[in-house]
């Protein structure tokens, strides 16, 4: 965000202090050194001082740019997706060394070309949503506590996962899951993000999985997202990419 004449406030994720904004003086000048070394998305070696009200950042040095992750609109909307959900689950300065692992592993995903970004965006999903609390059940019933065969299951984002068939009838929000996205989901939630290779998945399934999981994190952080409008559009402009 932009700050007085010249300056930039930061939003950034560190491992061992968590999330944090700091002030980057005079960094919109032509003249700053530090310019290219805060861009969006990128990994950087930040050098802080304590500022009064803000910490202000006094060395910066970047250790991986993910320029192609900024050149490709598809890319990018979904980088902006994970710093939007970052920044809407976790509370200032409190250190969440995983989530900063996930965030850079998937940044990594979504930079190369061996995943689709919208396959790498729900492992981070699952995997971020177990960090802070909101894990999916997706094996049983959170009703009547039976165990989810396959079939007509259906996805309460108000119970936190899966719903049977029987138990959908009266659950207020509950909405079919086919057992395809289920199955993606599940298998994205029990692989540990260091295991995680590509899968191929069908299109219709992707976007299937996009709408459970927006329901879902929409529920638990009670706003709308507004990266995931972005990310439409942009699949549908470049629909090879997403
Ligand atoms: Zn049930």
């Amino acid at each position: 965000m932009d700050f007085g004449e010249a300056d930039r406030l930061l939003t950034v994720l560190s491992p061992s202090l968590g999330k944090l904004r700091v002030l980057a003086k005079g960094v919109r000048r032509p003249s700053s050194h530090m310019a290219g070394h805060v861009e969006l998305f990128a990994h950087t070696h930040l050098q802080l001082a304590r500022g009064r009200d803000l910490d202000i950042v006094t060395q910066a040095s970047t250790i991986e740019p993910f320029r192609t992750l900024r050149e490709n609109m598809v890319k990018v909307a979904h980088a902006f997706h994970l710093a939007e959900l970052c920044d809407g689950f976790l509370q200032d300065a409190d250190p969440h060394p995983a989530v900063f692992g996930l965030l850079l592993s998937t940044l990594h995903r979504l930079a190369g070309d061996d995943y689709r970004a919208s396959f790498a965006a729900r492992a981070f999903e699952l995997h971020l949503l177990r960090e802070v609390g909101y894990r999916p059940d997706l094996t049983t019933c959170l009703r009547c506590q039976s165990r989810i065969e396959p079939g007509a299951n259906s996805y309460s984002v108000s119970l936190g996962g899966t719903v049977c068939p029987q138990c959908a009838l009266t659950a207020p929000d509950a909405g079919p899951i086919s057992s395809d996205v289920l199955k993606l989901l599940r298998h994205l939630q029990r692989t540990p993000n260091d295991r995680l290779r590509p899968v191929a998945v069908s299109e219709a399934v992707l976007r299937e999985a996009e709408r459970v999981m927006r329901r879902h994190l929409e529920f638990a952080l009670e706003r709308r997202l507004q990266a995931s409008d972005f990310v439409r559009q942009a699949t549908e402009a470049m629909p090879a990419a997403g």
